[in-house]
């Protein structure tokens, strides 16, 4: 009966001109939730995060839309609410038949449980008229924000078992009043709250919705028009526009560089969405699994397709990291895990595989880590080649199983001076004492015997094989170590600063 009285008192017809009878349009703003927040069980605060309690900025954007399109020519405007008030969705909808809406529109401020979530969205109708009405609105309203740059989070629908999901939108709907909530922004994430913590920011989104809205019905401050919108209806469907129930697909991970010294990573993300857009992405170290916490998300471009970008880890981190890319609608998808091992490791690693690099910086794709794909090039390379390095502690089988089984990849500790192997099939001799040999023993058997020459020359023949093959082998390890190196400072000096910030990168997009 307050909430009625109080009401009453409120309403207010603005700028009905008797003379021309000209063209209206009614407005009727909602700032949503109000009422007495002492018992957190029976209260309609709205979200409450840094101690902001929702149903309050709420009031002051409504309030300023309010101030600031009542200064337009042509329109009505009404608001459910001016005071902290507990009002019911039924009677905020009621109260807007009663003055005969046009549209009503609910002004919200968001929070997600997982304080994660940032963006702006807007909720239509799925139905009809009201969603082709609601829906123009919302992108005229949607466009006002992202251009003083808030970030799209999209307008959509939400249908529950009765209808229009939000019993504030069903409502609307259920009477022919096109309803609209308006989610500025999350107030329990830091990379929207540090530009909406203020009353400034609250009133200033007040006086973007009414820009919106006026230019929407082709509105002028202080002049009355012989005409007006609304402009840019869409078709009204013959269906209900649904939301999406499905999450990404596709979702894959690929590391193209990662300096572990800093920490730094490159990376590429697939991803794609055939019926909504994607919004965020997020990485975790670690073990990950459906019920895992992304803390942190970044804005995807909304694009199906690749994404690159740059991640940080904690220096010489040696360990599991996956993705997870998000729709609009929130729902989830988490990618492949890659291991990451350390440079120096990886080094070791690329020495112990003779060099072995294909060239191609991307180290991973798909489930299998990097080393295991490193490992599968230094066997490649050894079988096709024939030529194997032998040494004391080298066991190829031995180190794939530790490596497969502990994640562990142990150096094979070859040694420069160790043996050759040709082909598997000559023994593995000391040249040097082959050398030796001929100089103390041969002397007299050159003249004495003519096989004597025919060892003679076989033995320098397998002598100068095998020292060109190991000219040649130690060559072109210096050429691949020279290349790797020349790629390294190629790509320090094409890495990003560590000061990195995301929100340029995209700004560009
Ligand atoms: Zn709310």
């Amino acid at each position: 009966m307050i909430g009625l009285a109080v009401l009453s008192g409120l309403f207010v017809v603005f700028c009905a001109d008797p003379v021309f009878a000209s063209p209206s349009v009614t407005i009727v703003i909602d700032p949503g939730h109000g009422g007495p927040s002492e018992d957190d069980d029976d209260t309609n605060s709205g979200c409450k995060y840094h101690g902001l309690e929702e149903k309050n900025v709420n009031l002051t954007t409504a309030l300023a839309m309010y101030d600031e399109l009542t200064q337009y020519g042509n329109v009505n405007v009404y608001i459910t609410r001016d005071v902290d008030a507990e009002v019911t969705l039924d009677r905020r909808v009621e109260f807007a038949k009663e003055v005969g809406a046009d549209v009503l529109i609910s002004i919200h401020y968001n929070a997600s449980a997982e304080h994660n979530y940032f963006g702006s969205e807007i909720f239509t109708s799925a139905y009809g008229q009201c969603y082709a009405t609601g829906h123009a609105l919302a992108e005229e309203i949607m466009k006002e924000w992202v251009d003083e740059g808030n970030t799209r989070k999209d307008i959509k629908t939400r249908i529950g078992k009765h209808g229009d999901y939000y019993g504030l939108i069903r409502n609307g709907t259920n009477t022919g009043i096109p309803t609209i909530i308006l989610e500025h922004g999350y107030l329990d994430n830091d990379r929207d709250y540090q530009r909406i913590k203020n009353e400034d920011a609250w009133r200033e989104f007040g006086i973007m919705d009414a820009t919106a809205v006026a230019r929407f019905y082709g509105l002028e401050k202080g002049i009355v028009k012989e005409e007006i919108g609304p402009k840019d209806e869409i078709p009204v469907p013959a269906d209900p526009v649904m939301s999406d129930e499905t999450a990404p697909e596709g979702v894959k991970l690929e590391i193209n560089e990662y300096d572990s010294s800093k920490g730094d990573l490159e990376f590429t993300l697939f991803a794609y969405d055939d019926e909504s857009k994607l919004m965020y992405y997020g990485f975790e170290t670690g073990s990950v699994d459906e019920d895992t916490v992304f803390p942190k998300l970044e804005l995807w471009d909304g694009k199906n397709g690749k994404l690159r970008g740059s991640f940080h880890v904690p220096p010489d981190y040696k360990g599991k990291l996956t993705a997870k890319v998000y729709n609009v609608y929130e729902l989830d998808s988490l990618s492949n895990t890659v291991d990451l091992i350390p440079q120096y490791e990886e080094e070791e690693y690329d020495e112990a595989a003779g060099g072995g690099d294909d060239g191609d910086e991307v180290h991973e794709s798909g489930t299998t880590s990097v080393k295991e794909k490193k490992k599968t090039v230094k066997e490649g390379k050894t079988k096709d080649s024939q030529i194997s390095k032998t040494s004391k502690k080298s066991k190829t089988s031995g180190t794939s199983k530790k490596a497969k089984d502990t994640g562990e990849y142990e150096e094979a500790d070859e040694e420069e001076d160790g043996g050759w192997m040709i082909g598997g099939e000559l023994p593995a001799v000391e040249t040097s004492a082959i050398a030796n040999a001929i100089d103390k023993n041969t002397t007299s058997m050159i003249t004495d015997s003519y096989t004597g020459l025919l060892i003679i020359a076989l033995v320098a023949a397998v002598t100068l094989t095998i020292a060109v093959i190991i000219a040649t082998s130690l060559l072109s390890e210096r050429r691949r170590e020279q290349e790797r190196r020349k790629r390294y400072r190629k790509n320090r000096k094409g890495r990003k600063k560590d000061t990195f910030d995301w929100a340029d990168y995209y700004d560009k997009d």
